[in-house]
């Protein structure tokens, strides 16, 4: 009964989104932040297109993928909707072009290569993306993220790339640190690079396990998957 499951679909997903509103309030209640300081961005990886146009039907219109070809085959599922595409996983200079043609917010921007060939793209496309600067906070490098100390210089090659536009940082927080430690010195991070650049002002942090941690320290836009669509299959690569 594909009717039927469509229908308890819709509403575990309305149950699991009214949940993640109140997390969200009770987390703007406490730092003492308004909630349209907020957005919401529902990453949606190894899910069904069907499960972005049920989100879209309960008003959640931002949307998340980390890898191009699932990402692209959404887009392409979804085109009658008026969605805003976010590309939160790591990018590879040949996967560009593909980006490019339909994301509106690239956040896992860590090198002044990645800046160039997405700018190149993004001019090509005749479109503007915003870009976020991913930091990575890893006390083990390479897990993907520049380093504290590489990021405002990265800032300054997007602001010069055209066809891009610095909209803020991002990071992923550690599983093996603490989220307030790393959250608070993305805060300092970011108002460093908003002093050079009076625009960027998305700090994208929090994901499921840490929105709280993340909306005390100024997130204002979290990256939410599990909490609104349930346990992900184990994906095999
Ligand atoms: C998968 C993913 C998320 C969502 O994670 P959950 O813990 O399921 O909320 C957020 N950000 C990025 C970069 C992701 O890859």
């Amino acid at each position: 009964m594909a009717g039927c499951a469509a229908v308890n679909r819709r509403a575990e997903i309305a149950a699991n989104l009214q949940a993640v509103d109140g997390r969200i309030a009770a987390a703007c209640a406490a730092a003492g932040r308004r909630r349209d300081e907020i957005t919401l961005v529902a990453v949606t990886k190894t899910f069904p297109a069907s499960d972005v146009r049920l989100l879209a039907s309960l008003g959640v219109t931002h949307i998340g993928e980390n890898r191009d070809q699932e990402a692209a085959d959404k887009v392409a599922a979804t085109a009658d909707l008026d969605l805003t595409w976010h590309f939160v996983g790591q990018l590879q200079t040949n996967k560009c072009r593909s980006v490019a043609s339909y994301a509106h917010v690239v956040h896992s921007i860590d090198r002044a290569r990645l800046v160039h060939a997405l700018g190149r793209e993004a001019r090509r496309a005749r479109r503007v993306i915003s870009c976020l600067l991913q930091v990575g906070f890893d006390a083990v490098p390479g897990r993907g993220g520049a380093s504290p100390a590489e990021v405002a210089a990265l800032a300054d090659e997007v602001a010069a790339e055209e066809g891009l536009d610095l909209g803020g940082v991002m990071t992923v927080a550690p599983l093996d640190e603490d989220p307030d430690r790393v959250f608070g010195e993305l805060a300092d991070l970011a108002a460093e690079i908003r002093a050079a650049h009076p625009g960027a002002r998305t700090i994208s942090a929090g994901m499921t396990g840490d929105l709280e941690s993340a909306i005390a320290h100024g997130a204002t836009l979290v990256r939410l998957g599990t909490a609104l669509l349930g346990t992900r299959a184990a994906v095999v690569r």
